[in-house]
């Protein structure tokens, strides 16, 4: 019989009992065999210098992996949210930073592609938003084009405070954008830079939001800053600058005023970020088993599972990890336009709870399997420092979240206390 070292992981939603369709249970394999097979044995280089996981980028291509949400009719899988999700927390499970950057990319099929199909569209921007994003699809599917999604700005604009600074100034033909997007996944690394920003007018309005594809070597882009942060270190999220970048009209991934409409009738957009941290969780609760268990390779077969307290975390870890699973998965099946009320607040409570227990989980991992757990050759210690960035992710940190919930649930729309 194969020992348990030698056995595959086992899927983080198992298909029958979560009832998965057959083509969502395929999706989450693939991404699951891939991620074991090769990503996991990469992520420590990529962690250790802080470089762009290109690699498995090259894999996530040749699988097909790379177009999972371009419409079927364009060559890809045409995955919706939730598919997307599922497959994306098997690769979380890891390498974080793949994870992560990987949700960069795939926003761009998404909200262009089975997000934009559910918001209504004039007939004349219906028919120029297929044709253009016919062209963006085809660079994906054919070319293994990578897409990020440079998004925020260091001032209220990610928050959704604001408008973005960043600013496209109509010309002859196209757009000219100036401006500066920080934290950046994926730069110096992507073909795109899937930009967000704001019509230059006089008054600047959140409802005139525009979205760009623009080429990564297209003149007056550049890439600055340096990059040492503590975790999602392959995510090389440096700072990018936009000088009179001019691109044409058919680089718009969104006719104008979708994206308002996006963010604003289909909130669950914003939840694409937790599937890295999903995975996380899920790997510092099986690295812990494992590792009491005396299981973890390259370690001596010490077993430490007979100690109650072990038993204890470990049972804690597991009710945690389970909670998070069942929120989310329960999140990821109302993701629609126009969600209820309620929804959304559940939308935001599964948000904060996926990127604070995956950090509490690892923490935990951590006391629990002891001193040498923490040792830079096992993969805990990464989990630990990519785990803290979930909460700071925009623009639904931990903190918003809360601001939010506590605001919504409290006040109905257009109320106050005057
Ligand atoms: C590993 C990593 C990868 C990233 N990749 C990308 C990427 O690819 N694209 C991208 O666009 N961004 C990316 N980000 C950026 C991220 O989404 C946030 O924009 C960034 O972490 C904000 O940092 P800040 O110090 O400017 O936060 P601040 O804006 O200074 O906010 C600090 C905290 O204050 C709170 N806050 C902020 N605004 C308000 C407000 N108006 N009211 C009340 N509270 C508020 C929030 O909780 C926030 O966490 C990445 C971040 C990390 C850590």
């Amino acid at each position: 019989m194969a020992s348990r070292t030698e056995r595959r992981d086992a899927p983080m939603f198992d298909p029958d009992y979560y009832g998965l369709t057959d083509e969502q249970a395929a999706l989450c394999t693939a991404a699951r065999e891939l991620g074991e097979d090769r990503f996991a044995a990469r992520a420590e280089e990529w962690d250790r210098d802080a470089i762009f996981p290109m690699a498995n980028y090259k894999d996530l291509h040749e699988s097909g992996l790379l177009a999972v949400c371009v419409p079927k009719g364009h060559g890809g899988h045409g995955a919706d949210l939730k598919t997307y999700s599922l497959m994306a927390a098997e690769i979380g499970r890891y390498c974080g930073s793949t994870a992560l950057t990987f949700n960069m990319h795939v926003s761009s099929c998404l909200w262009t592609g089975a997000l934009a199909d559910d918001l209504q569209m004039t007939r004349e921007q219906r028919g120029e938003h297929n044709r253009r994003r016919a062209i963006h699809y085809a660079r994906i599917v054919e070319k293994g084009a990578i897409y990020a999604q440079p998004f925020s700005e260091g001032g209220a604009a990610a928050a959704g405070f604001r408008p973005f600074g960043t600013l496209a100034d109509r010309v002859e033909d196209g757009w000219v954008i100036n401006g500066k997007k920080i934290f950046a996944s994926l730069a110096g690394s992507a073909d795109y830079y899937g930009v967000l920003c704001t019509e230059k007018k006089e008054n600047l309005s959140r409802r005139d939001t525009m979205y760009f594809a623009v080429p990564a070597d297209a003149e007056g882009v550049s890439v600055v800053g340096d990059w040492d942060p503590l975790g999602m270190r392959g995510t090389v999220s440096r700072n990018l600058l936009f000088e009179n970048v001019f691109v044409p009209d058919d680089a718009a991934l969104m006719p104008k005023g979708i994206y308002f409409k996006a963010a604003t009738r289909w909130p669950h957009m914003f939840t694409t970020l937790t599937p890295s941290y999903m995975g996380i969780a899920q790997a510092a609760y099986d690295f812990t088993v494992r590792y009491l268990r005396g299981e973890v390779p390259g370690m001596p077969p010490v077993k430490r599972r007979m100690y109650p307290t072990k038993q204890h975390a470990v049972a804690e870890m597991l009710i945690a990890l389970e909670q998070a699973k069942a929120l989310w998965f329960q999140m990821l099946g109302e993701a629609r336009a126009n969600p209820s009320k309620a929804s959304v607040l559940r939308a935001y409570c599964t948000q904060y709870t996926v990127m604070e227990t995956a950090n509490d989980l690892c923490q935990k991992a951590i006391r629990t399997c002891g001193g040498q757990s923490m040792l830079k050759s096992l993969p805990l210690e990464r989990l630990y420092r990519d785990s803290r960035c979930g909460s700071l992710m925009l623009p639904w940190t931990a903190e918003l979240c809360i601001d939010k919930l506590g605001r919504e649930a409290l006040y109905e729309r257009g109320e106050d206390d005057e």
